[in-house]
C-alpha cells in the first residue's frame, strides 16, 4: 500500500516521536509511569501503521501472520508475568530487538552501497548478534535455567580477544566488498561474542549488563533506521540507546561499580560472587508479640523493604501495620535503596499499589542520617541492601555499594524465612549482632502477626 502522502507520514512519525519521548519522561516517576507507557505504546502503534500505509510492502501476508504470532506469545505472558520476573522478561525482549535490527540490516544489505551504509549495516550486525546472544544468557542467568555466578571458559581472555578481532576484520571485508555471506559470518562472530561478553558477569551485575546490552540494541536499531532511510528507527533507536546508557550509569552509581568493572572484573580475576554457604552460628530470634511490643512503644520506626517484601505480596499488610502503629504515635518512615528488589524503583512501585503516600518514602541518603534516631530498623525481605559486607570486606562482591545503614538503629528486627542468603550470595554480619532480632517466615504471615498484636496492645 502507499496511501499516504509523503507529509502525512512525515508528520505521523514526528507524532509518534514526541509520543516516545513523553514516554520517557512519564516512566521517570511511579506516579507517571503508567500514564507514560501508554503513550509509548500508541506511539508505537501510529508508527506500525503509518509504515504499512505509506510503504509497497511485499509479503504483507506473512507480516500480518508474524504479528498475529508475536502478540499471541506476547500478551498472555506480560499478563502472567511476575513483577519479580521483570527484568528477564526485559532480557528477552531486548535480545529480540536486537536480533530483529541484525537481520533487517543483513537482508538490506544487497540494495546498499556507499561507505556510510556499509558501515551501518556492518554495525547493525555486529551490536545487533552481540545483543541478541547477550541478552540469552542474562535471561537464562536470571531465570536460574544456569548458574548466576561468573562463569570464566579456559582461556577466555584470548578467545575474547580474538572474536573481537575477527569481528573488526569481518567488519572491514564487508565494508570493503558488500558481500552478504561476509555480513553472515559476521553475525555468528557477534553471536560468539555477545555469549563470551556476559559469561564472566555474575549475581547483582546481571541486570546491569542487560540494561547496557538494551543501551546497544537501541544504537543497532538507529544504525538500521539508517540503513533503511527511516528517520522514525534513527530517533526511536537513539532514545533507547540514551536512557539505556543513563540507566546503566545510574544502576552502576547505586551498587558502587564501575560498567568497565562489571564486563571485566571477573576478567581481571576481581571478586565474584560470594560463597552461598551457611553458618550455623547463633542468632537471636523472637516472635511475632515481641516484635509488635518493639514496633507498638518506638518513638521512631525505619523500615527497609527488599525483594522478600515482593515475593512475599507482603506490601499492603505493611502499609496497614505502619498507619497502626502511625494512629498509636509511632513516626513511620521507608528507607528506600535504589537497587532493592531486583529492578529500579520496584519498592516504590510496590508500595505506591499499597497507597503508601510518597512523602513518607525515603531515600537512602535521606534516611541514613536519621537511622540513629530510630528506635527500630525494620528490616522486610531485605538483605544486601543493608549489609555491612559493602563497606567493611573488600572481597566482597557489593563492596564499595552504599548500603542503608540500618546497624545505626536502637534495635534491627529482619523479617526473613531462613538464614540463606540475598541475591549476591553473602552472609550478613548484621543477623549475628546482639541488637538484630530475626522473625523467621514469610513476611506477610509474619506482618500479619506483628499486625495482629500491635492491635491488641
Ligand atoms: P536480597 O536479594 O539481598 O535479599 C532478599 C531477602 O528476602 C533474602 O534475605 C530472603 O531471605 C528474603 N525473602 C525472600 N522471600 C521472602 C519471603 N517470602 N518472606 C520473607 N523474606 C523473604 O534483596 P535486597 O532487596 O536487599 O537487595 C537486592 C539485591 O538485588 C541486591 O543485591 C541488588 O544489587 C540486586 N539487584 C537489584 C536490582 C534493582 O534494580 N533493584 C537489579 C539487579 C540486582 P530468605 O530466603 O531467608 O527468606
Amino acid at each position: 500500500m502507499n496511501l499516504l502522502p509523503t507529509t502525512w507520514t512525515g508528520l505521523l512519525y514526528l507524532f509518534a516521536t514526541v509520543c516516545f519521548i513523553l514516554a520517557l519522561r512519564g516512566l521517570s516517576s511511579p506516579r507517571t509511569a503508567r500514564r507514560g507507557n501508554l503513550i509509548g505504546a500508541f506511539g508505537a502503534l501510529v508508527a506500525m501503521v503509518t509504515v504499512f500505509l505509506s510503504t509497497a510492502l511485499d509479503n504483507v501476508l506473512l507480516i500480518l501472520i508474524a504479528i498475529a504470532v508475536g502478540a499471541a506469545i506476547a500478551v498472555p505472558v506480560s499478563h502472567r508475568v511476575k513483577m519479580t520476573a521483570m527484568p528477564q522478561l526485559v532480557a528477552l525482549f531486548n535480545g529480540v530487538g536486537g536480533g530483529a535490527a541484525a537481520l533487517v540490516a543483513l537482508l538490506e544489505l544487497r540494495s546498499s552501497s556507499g561507505f556510510g551504509a556499509l558501515l551501518a549495516v556492518a554495525f547493525t550486525v555486529l551490536v545487533g548478534a552481540v545483543s541478541f546472544a547477550g541478552s540469552g544468557v542474562t535471561f537464562a542467568k536470571l531465570q536460574e535455567m544456569m548458574t548466576t555466578r561468573p562463569v570464566l571458559l579456559p582461556g577466555q581472555r584470548w578467545l575474547m580477544g580474538a572474536s573481537l578481532a575477527a569481528a573488526l576484520v569481518l567488519a572491514a571485508l564487508v565494508l570493503a566488498t558488500g558481500q552478504t555471506w561476509l555480513a553472515a559470518v559476521l553475525l555468528v562472530v557477534g553471536l560468539v561474542a555477545g555469549v563470551l561478553l556476559v559469561l564472566p558477569v555474575g549475581g547483582a551485575d546481571v541486570p546491569i549488563a542487560i540494561s547496557l546490552l538494551n543501551a546497544s540494541t537501541g544504537l543497532a536499531v538507529a544504525a538500521s533506521g539508517f540503513v533503511l532511510g527511516n528517520v522514525l528507527l534513527l530517533v526511536g533507536g537513539t532514545l533507547v540507546g540514551a536512557s539505556g546508557t543513563i540507566l546503566t550509569q545510574a544502576m552502576a552509581a547505586a551498587m558502587g561499580r564501575s560498567v568497565t568493572g562489571i564486563l571485566f572484573g571477573a576478567l581481571k580475576g576481581g571478586s565474584t560472587a560470594g560463597s552461598t554457604a551457611v553458618s550455623d552460628r547463633p542468632v537471636r530470634s523472637s516472635s511475632a508479640e515481641d516484635v509488635a511490643i518493639l514496633l507498638g512503644y518506638a518513638g521512631r520506626v525505619v523500615v527497609v523493604p527488599g525483594y522478600g517484601l515482593a515475593v512475599a505480596q507482603a506490601q499492603h499488610t505493611m502499609a496497614e501495620l505502619a498507619s497502626t502503629l502511625e494512629t498509636r504515635g509511632t513516626e513511620v518512615i521507608y528507607g528506600i535503596h535504589p537497587v532493592a528488589g531486583r529492578m529500579p524503583g520496584h519498592m516504590n512501585v510496590l508500595l505506591a499499589e499499597a497507597n503508601v503516600p510518597y512523602e513518607a518514602l525515603e531515600e537512602m541518603d535521606q534516611v541514613n542520617p536519621k537511622m540513629k534516631t530510630a528506635d527500630v530498623a525494620l528490616v522486610v525481605g531485605a538483605n544486601d541492601v543493608v549489609n555491612p559486607a559493602a563497606e567493611t570486606s573488600p572481597g566482597s562482591p557489593i563492596y564499595g555499594m552504599p548500603i542503608l545503614k540500618v546497624s545505626d538503629a536502637q534495635q534491627v528486627v529482619f523479617l526473613k524465612r531462613s538464614m540463606r542468603p540475598g541475591f549476591a550470595g553473602i552472609e550478613n554480619e548484621l543477623l549475628y549482632e546482639p541488637k538484630t532480632t530475626l522473625l523467621f517466615g514469610d513476611a506477610k504471615e509474619s506482618l500479619t502477626k506483628v499486625l495482629a498484636a500491635v492491635k491488641n496492645l
